[in-house]
């Protein structure tokens, strides 16, 4: 995992508005593929990785330091990318809050059978810690969101309740 985390380090400040992400990809003890997101409108780092890994990804482990992405942005989703490749396991360095993402590319990955591990302590905060500002917009955006449900729910409700009079 401090080896993706150095990936991601590499393009330090370069990536916004996308957050830093290095993936490296191990098999049987061997690093088979790595890779990092460069920047905004480039491949993000799983998709580097797998690349590099090519076949020898089919039953390998990804360090992934964020939550694989889930939605269709400017690439297709990453956690796709990692079922199709064969991907055994895929360790994940911080879960993304982005409303978007919020758990499902790992809910992806283990509806297809993949063994997930979600990292605590150091290397967890490690993984917070080289995103911090897009960490705090996306908790920003997911409280908006929320609020703007919760919103959505009340209003309906009224509505509800007006039409039954
Ligand atoms: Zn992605």
């Amino acid at each position: 995992m401090n080896r993706a985390l150095d990936l991601a380090m590499l393009a330090f400040g370069k990536t916004h508005p996308n957050p830093h992400v290095g993936c490296v990809i191990v098999r049987d003890g061997q690093v088979v593929g790595e890779g990092y997101h460069p920047k905004a409108g480039q491949p993000h780092a799983e998709v580097w990785a797998l690349r590099g890994a090519g076949q020898a990804a089919q039953g390998a482990t990804a360090y992934v330091t964020l939550e694989p992405c889930n939605h269709y942005g400017r690439t297709p989703p990453c956690s796709q990318a990692l079922v199709e490749a064969g991907v055994k396991r895929v360790v994940v360095g911080a879960g993304d809050p982005n409303p978007l993402v919020a758990a499902a590319g790992i809910a992806t990955l283990q509806s297809a059978g993949i063994e997930v591990a979600l990292m605590d302590g150091a290397e967890n905060q490690r993984a917070k810690d080289i995103n911090t500002e897009f960490l705090a917009r996306m908790e920003e955006e997911a409280a908006i969101e929320m609020a703007r449900l919760q919103a959505l729910a009340k209003s309906r409700e009224a509505a509800g309740a007006q039409h039954s009079d």
